[in-house]
């Protein structure tokens, strides 16, 4: 089956895009855990973050340096923001292309299940 987050990033699926740019794009989770929950993604395809390489360190740079800009965008850097990435079956991955999930709006609780 086709990477529904690549489609997105190939303008082949719609989303909600709040910010894109050459290398990563951010975008609206369908379904929200939390009043802004965007995920970011790299635009080329890496299946979880255990593929990165030391080649990839500045594209994971990078994709912090979106995060900290669409929070900021958003309302909640300065309220506080949580982001996470799930890798693998044990940690709730369900689509298989990175993604940092950026959670804010509400107060997060710990630990976080
Ligand atoms: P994971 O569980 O892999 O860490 O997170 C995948 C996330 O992608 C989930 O929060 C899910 O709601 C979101 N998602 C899955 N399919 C789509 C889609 O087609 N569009 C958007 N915007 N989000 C999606
Ligand atoms: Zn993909």
């Amino acid at each position: 089956m086709e990477c529904i987050f690549c489609r997105i990033a190939e303008k082949r699926s719609s989303a909600r895009i709040v910010y894109e740019d050459e290398h990563a794009l951010a975008f609206e989770d369908i379904n929200p855990q939390a009043p802004v929950h965007l995920l970011i993604i790299p635009r080329r395809h890496i299946s979880t973050n255990l593929e990165l390489t030391e080649e990839d360190n500045r594209l994971v740079g990078h994709l912090l340096q979106v995060a900290n800009r669409v929070a900021a965008e958003k309302g909640i850097a300065g309220r506080g923001f949580r982001l996470v990435i799930n890798c693998n079956p044990e940690a709730g991955q369900t689509v298989y292309h990175l993604h940092l999930h950026l959670l804010g709006g509400r107060t997060m609780h710990w630990p976080p299940g």
